[in-house]
């Protein structure tokens, strides 16, 4: 059964009646440009052939209810009530619809399917997030743009949710187009579809799940933001995007060695971004493997949110044949991706099954990622 149909059928058992219709929104993979997104630097991620749908239809009330696959219980909200607390996954589309609330004259029922693997670094919770605002954007005749809807994403998450993170991975799903990825200026907004013309060179974009669960509420992820904000403001400067590579030398002698660390690892970034930009353009393969390396070891040795089981997954890509490996999303467990011509992918997934049994991990989970389309109605 398409996620689709088992999206309509959920509605109609959850509900009693039929959805109006179906939006989704795929999980995104980033190419490169790693916690750079709040510190309104640089971004390249793709939308992946992975997607959330959500069934939805308006009811006469104020009342909001949703329900899911993966948790068949309902979870509500009244709109004319309190902001939402304590709902547990429900939180994400109901902060959604709460963000939203100034556009919604009635509530709605929403049933919700997907195939976008949960805390992978892949960002199932921004292809929820998205395809609910998408949904509702439509049915409430709210005349949002996708930025906006990234927006409002970002705000559900940080203020609903309690996850601090960044404008990317709303961005990425809404603005995702096939076969390429979506440069983000994170500081105005503006994308640039960037295209990756993988197939026709047989490339593949693998993800190797290492089934490590991340979680952004924790404290690890926080903690890099305040390093920033805190580089930042002993800099002098807004946010660290005002700074680049020649004032390296001076954050070096001004910052702490664990705050300069931090720092030279996202301005470094923002420039690894820019250049792969360029990479993709000459079709360079050489300089795309190099600077996704460059990245792995930035984010393992300056911004430490990288594991043993995501270097090893790394390293077993590149042992593979893979032109280009690093890890992926936010870090502390997750997915690492490897660019890799498709006949190779079968050597990848078994060298990296037999590396993780050397060293005791849990099996990885390896698949191939198709770059796609941003969120979009279902017919
Ligand atoms: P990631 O975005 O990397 O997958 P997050 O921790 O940011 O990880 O988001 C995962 C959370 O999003 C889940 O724990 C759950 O609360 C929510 N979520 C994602 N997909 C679904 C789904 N299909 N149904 C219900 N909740 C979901
Ligand atoms: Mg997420």
């Amino acid at each position: 059964m398409s996620l689709k149909l088992e999206a309509e059928t959920g509605f109609q058992a959850a509900f009693g009646y039929p959805a109006t219709g179906v939006w989704s929104a795929p999980g995104r993979a980033n190419l490169i440009g790693e916690h750079t997104d709040y510190n309104l630097g640089f971004v390249l991620p793709f939308g992946i052939d992975r997607r959330t749908y959500a069934a939805i239809s308006l009811r006469a009330d104020k009342i909001c209810r949703v329900a899911s696959t993966i948790d068949t219980q309902i979870y509500q909200l009244d709109l004319a009530g309190q902001k939402p607390t304590g709902l547990d996954w429900a939180l994400y589309p109901l902060g959604i619809a709460w963000m939203m609330r100034e556009h919604g004259q009635q509530g709605f029922d929403c049933f919700i399917t997907s195939d976008v693997p949960v805390g992978a670094g892949l960002s199932s919770s921004a292809a929820l997030e998205c395809s609910v605002a998408f949904g509702l954007n439509e049915l409430w005749q709210a005349g949002l743009e996708r930025v906006e809807l990234a927006r409002i994403g970002q705000r559900a998450e940080n203020e609903v949710v309690g996850a601090p993170t960044g404008i990317m991975d709303q961005t990425a799903s809404l603005m995702a187009q096939s076969d390429s990825a979506v440069l983000i200026d994170c500081r105005d907004l503006t994308t640039t579809n960037v295209k990756l013309g993988l197939s026709e060179k047989n490339l593949v974009v693998a993800v190797i799940d290492t089934g490590v669960a991340h979680r952004h509420s924790d404290g690890g992820y926080r903690s890099r933001r305040d390093a920033c904000e805190l580089g930042a403001k002993t800099l002098g400067v807004s946010s660290l995007r005002e700074l680049d590579i020649s004032d390296l030398p001076r954050a070096k002698v001004e910052l702490d060695d664990l705050t300069f660390r931090r720092v030279r690892h996202v301005i470094t970034e923002n420039q690894r971004v820019l250049d792969t930009v360029s990479a993709l353009a000459l079709s360079n393969l050489d300089s795309l493997g190099e600077l996704m390396a460059q990245s792995h070891a930035s984010m393992r040795d300056d911004f430490e949110i990288s594991i043993d089981e995501l270097d090893l997954a790394v390293a077993t890509a590149i042992e593979s044949g893979a032109i280009g490996s690093r890890m992926t999303g936010g870090g502390f467990g997750g997915a690492a991706i490897a660019i890799i011509n498709q006949d190779e992918l079968f050597t990848l997934e078994k060298k990296c099954k037999l590396a993780f049994a050397a060293k005791g991990y849990k099996e990885p989970r390896i698949f191939a990622v198709k770059p796609s389309q941003g969120a979009r109605k279902e017919s």
